[in-house]
C-alpha cells in the first residue's frame, strides 16, 4: 500500500481488534498488517477470551517451538522411544502432515491450530513435499517457527496411514488406549477416515491422547465442526466464540498471511482490475471431472448468476444490420469487475465476450479479468502453489462471491473474506444439470467432509449427528449431504 493511502486511511486498525500483535517485521511479511487496506471491515470481531488464549498460544509456541530446550529433549525422547522419562517441561506437540491441495492445506492447518488450542499442544506444519511452505506464508507466532524442522526424528512420517500400530484407530480399538511402546500417536483424519479413527473427535482427558507428547495428525480438510461434537471442548468453545459462524474468517485471519511475492501479485492485481469498480464479484470455477471446457457448466454459472441477480443481463436482438445502435455511455455508469478463477480460461473468455459483442441491460460496465489459467493441477509445485494462494485472496477480497461446491479452494477463498458465497451444485458431467444451478450459503464457514458420526457421550453411531440436527450451529452443509458446517 502506498503512502498515500495510509495517509488517509491512517485510522485503520491493523491489528484487527488485538487479533494480530504488534512488532513483527513489517518488512519481511507485508501482507500482515497491510491487508486491512484492502478488505472490508471485519464483519465479526474477535472475543476478548479467544485474544487471550491466542496470546497464551503464541507464549507456549515460543517457550517450546524448535531452537529450545524442551523441543531438543522432546525430540530426543521421540528419537530414542524413552516416552516414560517424566516430561518435566510440560511441552507436547502436534504436527501436521500437508497434502493434497492448497485450499486442503489451509482448512486443515486452520482446523488444527485451533485443536492445538483446545488440547495445548504447539503446532508444527510439516513443509511439505518441495518444502513450499515458506513461499507461501509468513510465520504466524512472534519469535518462532511452526515449521517441522527437517531432522524430526520420525522418519517416513509421511507415509503413516490408518493401518499403522501408532494410529489412533488401532490404539483405541485393538490396544484399549495402551501407548506402551509408541513413541507417538498418529491421529488420521483424511475425509476418508474409518470410524475408528473418527473416534478421535470424542477423545478427552480420560482417553489415551493427552498422554502422548506427540501426536502426528494426517488431515486434508476442515476438521474444526467434529471439535464441537466433544463435551470436553464445548465449554472453551463457546467462550473462545460465542458466535460459530466465523471460526475459520477469524482463525485464518490470525494465521493465513501470505508471503510478499504472493502479495505483490495479490495487490498489482487488485489495484490494476478491481480496485477501481464499484462493485467485484469472484466467481471460482472448479471442474472435478475433466480438464476440459464444459457448456454445461458456462451454463450453469450464467444460471447462477442471472438467478441470483449477481450479473445483469445483455441485451439480445436478431443479430446482423438491424441492431440498435450502440448507447453513448452515460457519465457516472456503474461498473462492476469479475474476478474470476479456474484453470481453464475457457469460461472466463466466454463470459467476457458476451459482456464484449454485447450491451448490460442495465447500461452497467462490466469487465472480466482471470489471473491465470495453469490448465492442470499439480501438487506442491512452487509457482503454482503461489498462484494459487495469490487468487484465493483475492476471491477472498471481492464482494460477493460464487463458488463451486465441494472445492476446497473455493471455501478458502471465502472463508478468508468472511463471505457468504452463493455455492454451485456439484453437477454430473454430460448428466442433468443441477437445478436450481446454485443456492445461498447458510453460513462464510467451509464445509467439512470426513466428519464423526457419534454422539460422543456413548460413542455411538448417531444419524442424527450427520443430519446436523444434534447441535442447532452443526448443519448439513448446502453442497455435500454427508457433510457439516458450522453456522
Ligand atoms: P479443491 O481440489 O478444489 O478442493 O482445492 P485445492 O486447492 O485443495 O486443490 C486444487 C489445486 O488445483 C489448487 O491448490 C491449485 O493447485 C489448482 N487449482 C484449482 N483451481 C485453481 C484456480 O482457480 N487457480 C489456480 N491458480 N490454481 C487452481
Amino acid at each position: 500500500v502506498g503512502s498515500q493511502m495510509r495517509a488517509s486511511e491512517s485510522k485503520k486498525d491493523v491489528l484487527l481488534g488485538g487479533l494480530l500483535v504488534p512488532g513483527f517485521d513489517e518488512q519481511t511479511c507485508a501482507s500482515r498488517y497491510q491487508a486491512v487496506y484492502y478488505r472490508k471491515n471485519m464483519t465479526r470481531q474477535p472475543s476478548p477470551y479467544l485474544i487471550k488464549r491466542l496470546r497464551q498460544q503464541e507464549a507456549l509456541q515460543r517457550r517450546c517451538g524448535p531452537g529450545t530446550e524442551p523441543y531438543t529433549s522432546a525430540s530426543e525422547r521421540l528419537r530414542s522411544g524413552q516416552t516414560d522419562v517424566d516430561n518435566v517441561d510440560g511441552c507436547n506437540y502436534l504436527v501436521l502432515i500437508s497434502y493434497r491441495g492448497l485450499g486442503n492445506r489451509m482448512l486443515a492447518m486452520t482446523s488444527a491450530f485451533l485443536y492445538a488450542m483446545l488440547t495445548g499442544r504447539v503446532l508444527l506444519v510439516d513443509r511439505g513435499y518441495g518444502n513450499t511452505l515458506a513461499d507461501l506464508f509468513c510465520e504466524p507466532f512472534p519469535g518462532t517457527t511452526w515449521a517441522l524442522p527437517p531432522d524430526f526424528p520420525v522418519k517416513n512420517f509421511k507415509q503413516l496411514d490408518e493401518d499403522a500400530p501408532e494410529s489412533y484407530g488401532n490404539v483405541a480399538v485393538n490396544r484399549s488406549g495402551s501407548l506402551m511402546g509408541l513413541r507417538f500417536v498418529y491421529v488420521h483424519l483424511d475425509h476418508s477416515a474409518s470410524p475408528a479413527n473418527l473416534l478421535f473427535y470424542c477423545d478427552d482427558h480420560r482417553e489415551f491422547l493427552h498422554r502422548a507428547q506427540w501426536v502426528i495428525m494426517r488431515a486434508d480438510q476442515y476438521i474444526a465442526p467434529g471439535l464441537f461434537f466433544n463435551p470436553a471442548y464445548q465449554e472453551e468453545l463457546d467462550r473462545m466464540f460465542p458466535r460459530k459462524d466465523s471460526v475459520f474468517y477469524i482463525l485464518s485471519r490470525y494465521l493465513l498471511h501470505p508471503t510478499n511475492d504472493i502479495w505483490g501479485m495479490v495487490t498489482r492485481f487488485y489495484h490494476s482490475y478491481l480496485s477501481k469498480a464499484d462493485e467485484t464479484l469472484g466467481i471460482q470455477i472448479r471442474v472435478f471431472d475433466s480438464d476440459k471446457p464444459a457448456q454445461q457448466i458456462l451454463d450453469q454459472i450464467l444460471a447462477c448468476t442471472s438467478q441470483e441477480r449477481l450479473l445483469p443481463g445483455v441485451v439480445t436482438t436478431g443479430g446482423g444490420g438491424g441492431d440498435p445502435p450502440p448507447r453513448l455511455p452515460t457519465a457516472g455508469a456503474r461498473s462492476m469487475a469479475v474476478l474470476m478463477t479456474g484453470l481453464s480460461s475457457w469460461y472466463h473468455d466466454n463470459v467476457r465476450e458476451m459482456y464484449w459483442r454485447s450491451a448490460s441491460i442495465d447500461g452497467e460496465v462490466v469487465s472480466v479479468h482471470q489471473p491465470s489459467h495453469e490448465e492442470h493441477q499439480l501438487w506442491f509445485a512452487t509457482k503454482h502453489d503461489m498462484k494459487a494462494l495469490a487468487e484465493i485472496y483475492l476471491l477472498s477480497l471481492t464482494d460477493k462471491i460464487v463458488t463451486s461446491g465441494w472445492s476446497t479452494f473455493g471455501y478458502a477463498g471465502h472463508g478468508l473474506g468472511g463471505l457468504t458465497p452463493y455455492v454451485m451444485f456439484r453437477p454430473v458431467l454430460n448428466g442433468t444439470a443441477p437445478n436450481p444451478p446454485c443456492t445461498r450459503a447458510m453460513s462464510m464457514e467451509p464445509c467439512s467432509f470426513g466428519v464423526p458420526h457419534f454422539e460422543c457421550t456413548r460413542k455411538e453411531f448417531n444419524r442424527d449427528v450427520l443430519q446436523g440436527k444434534l447441535l442447532p450451529h452443526v448443519r448439513t452443509c448446502e453442497d455435500a449431504f454427508w457433510g457439516l458446517k458450522l453456522a
